[in-house]
């Protein structure tokens, strides 16, 4: 592939290297041949072919993974040649950085610019963070007195299944595996099946990068198949996924009814934005336009719905809708682009669908709600006024750039809307300190940001309450996921034991 950014609208880069599956350091075909297209969301076009793992792929993959856990060196590694190998990895990352940014655009139609400065220097450093960490995980000693001498033991949890959505293919990979490789844990990751090939990429990284055979396993598929077969696997022993709340539920599900295996689960999100009398309205209304157009919408935390206090509420819609007029949604490659093609024909058709069920529900379109051209995914930056709370495009996750608008008189109030979801995601505009500290302590979400949004580090803990799942990305709290913990007693000499 050129590292050049493609011109054209319909232009694609012209080889995509690894396209089959990563099973114990090979990429192999699949055991039964099959193959799925991948598809290009600027224009509906074909990308490549890909095998698709199916329950017999997944088998392989893990029996590989299960063989370097049990007998190979690395869970038994010092953590600091775990780290050599990983901050390698990261800086093959780096290197490789247009190249990757150029699969993430064609395949799931995100700015290139961005994924190049942005998305996959940060996918880099999560492996930078997590391998700092890897000659740091240790237990404690619990009775230094008395007949018994205990103390605790941090180990892998063995081998685990990652399955992972198609909004942010880069991210979501390194934000599973880089955790979980530093605290010696061997793994199968199925990628979303709508975005397989900058996985792929990953997977040939890691083994220039010295990942040993089996450790890492990377199988394209389908979820009722591949993903299923992950689990309800008997020998995975914990399964992390993020994607959409049903789904979760399903994983559930099949890891009580096969061996009980740990589940953490990040799941769908109808984040409320509360924007109080006394912000600065043109930068409000910024924030809460950069809240659902940011990755076209397809984002769990976008700000879908935006509560406005009646004192600037008409002054905001006004400055709202100019902003969302000069918006740019265009070709990911196109550098004047901010926003591109959503991933595909289905989520594409399911915003539309919405669309129309906001305006046959009674709600005001303020802005947008079409197509953009007649090629490809794109959708103008959509917005809703005169919202009602139990309309379905204020409850439902839409995961596209449709913005509900509401108005409210009192902070009690719009601490009760804004509850008034089964997800568990949110943020606040005020100046006003004590506000601040009100809404963040009453809102039943696990990440509240006040004054700005979408800021995301690896080390700040990332996940949901309520049905928006449970478990924490990033921090050491991530790390602790992967690990469990052994207690060892022993008497001590001259014990009657
Ligand atoms: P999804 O939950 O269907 O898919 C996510 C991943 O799970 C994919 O890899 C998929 O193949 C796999 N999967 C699907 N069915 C499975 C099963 N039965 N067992 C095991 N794995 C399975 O999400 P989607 O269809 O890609 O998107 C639908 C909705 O999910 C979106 O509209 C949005 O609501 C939500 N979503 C949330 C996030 C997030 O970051 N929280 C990301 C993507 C999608």
């Amino acid at each position: 592939m050129s590292n050049d950014i493609p011109d054209g609208h319909v232009k694609i880069p012209t080889t995509v290297k690894f396209t089959k599956l990563f099973i114990n350091g090979q990429f192999v075909d699949s055991l039964s041949g099959s193959e799925f297209e991948t598809i290009d969301p600027r224009t509906g076009e074909v990308i490549a072919r890909i095998s698709e793992g199916r329950k017999e792929d997944i088998d392989a993959a893990v029996e590989a993974a299960r063989e370097a856990f049990d007998t190979g060196p690395w869970p038994r590694m010092a953590g600091a040649k775990r780290a050599k190998i990983m901050l390698k990895w990261a800086d093959l990352i780096d290197q490789n950085a247009s190249e990757l940014a150029a699969l993430d655009a064609i395949d799931a139609g995100k700015l290139y610019n961005r994924c190049k400065a942005q998305e996959i220097p940060a996918a880099a450093n999560m492996l930078r963070y997590y391998a700092g960490a890897a000659d740091k995980i240790h237990g404690e000693v619990l009775k230094a007195s008395g007949e018994f001498h205990a103390y605790t033991l941090m180990e892998p949890v063995g081998v685990v299944g990652h399955i992972i959505p198609w909004n942010f293919p880069s991210n979501m990979f390194l934000t599973k595996v880089s955790p979980a490789l530093a605290a010696g844990c061997t793994m199968v990751l199925k990628p979303a099946e709508q975005t397989p090939l900058s996985a792929l990429f990953y997977a040939h990284l890691a083994k220039q990068a010295g990942i040993p055979d089996g450790v890492l396993n990377v199988v394209p598929g389908f979820g009722p198949t591949a993903g299923a077969a992950i689990s309800s696997h008997m020998n995975v022993d914990k399964v992390s996924f993020t994607g959409s709340t049903e789904v979760g539920r399903e994983i559930m599900h099949a890891a009580a009814s096969s061996n009980l295996k740990q589940v953490s689960l990040e799941l769908g999100g109808k984040s409320p934005l509360l924007i109080f009398d006394d912000a600065d309205v043109d930068k409000a209304a910024s924030l809460a336009l950069l809240g659902i157009v940011y990755n076209k919408g397809e984002i769990c935390v976008a700000s879908s719905r935006v509560f406005v206090q009646e004192g600037i509420y008409d002054e905001f819609e006004k400055k709202l809708v100019e902003k969302a007029k000069a918006w740019v949604v265009g070709d990911p490659f196109d550098p004047k682009s901010q926003q591109g093609p959503q991933v595909d024909k289905k989520q594409f058709e399911k915003i539309l669908s919405y669309i129309e069920h906001g305006k046959k529900e009674g709600a005001t379109l303020l802005y947008g709600g079409k197509r953009l051209g007649d090629n490809g995914y794109y959708i103008e930056p959509t917005i809703f006024s005169d919202v009602k709370g139990d309309m379905l495009i204020a409850q439902d996750e839409i995961f596209g750039p449709v913005m509900s608008l509401m108005k409210f008189k009192t902070i009690e109030e719009a601490i009760m809307r804004a509850n008034n979801t089964k997800y568990g995601l949110a943020g606040i505009v005020t100046k006003n300190l004590d506000i601040a500290n009100t809404v963040s302590r009453s809102i039943r979400a696990g990440i509240v940001w006040i004054n700005c949004y979408f800021i995301f580090g690896s080390d700040i803990p990332y996940g949901g309450y309520k049905q928006s799942g449970f478990g924490r990305e990033y921090g050491m709290q991530a790390l602790h996921q992967y690990l469990q913990q052994k207690s060892v007693v022993t008497p001590i000499y001259n014990s009657p034991w």
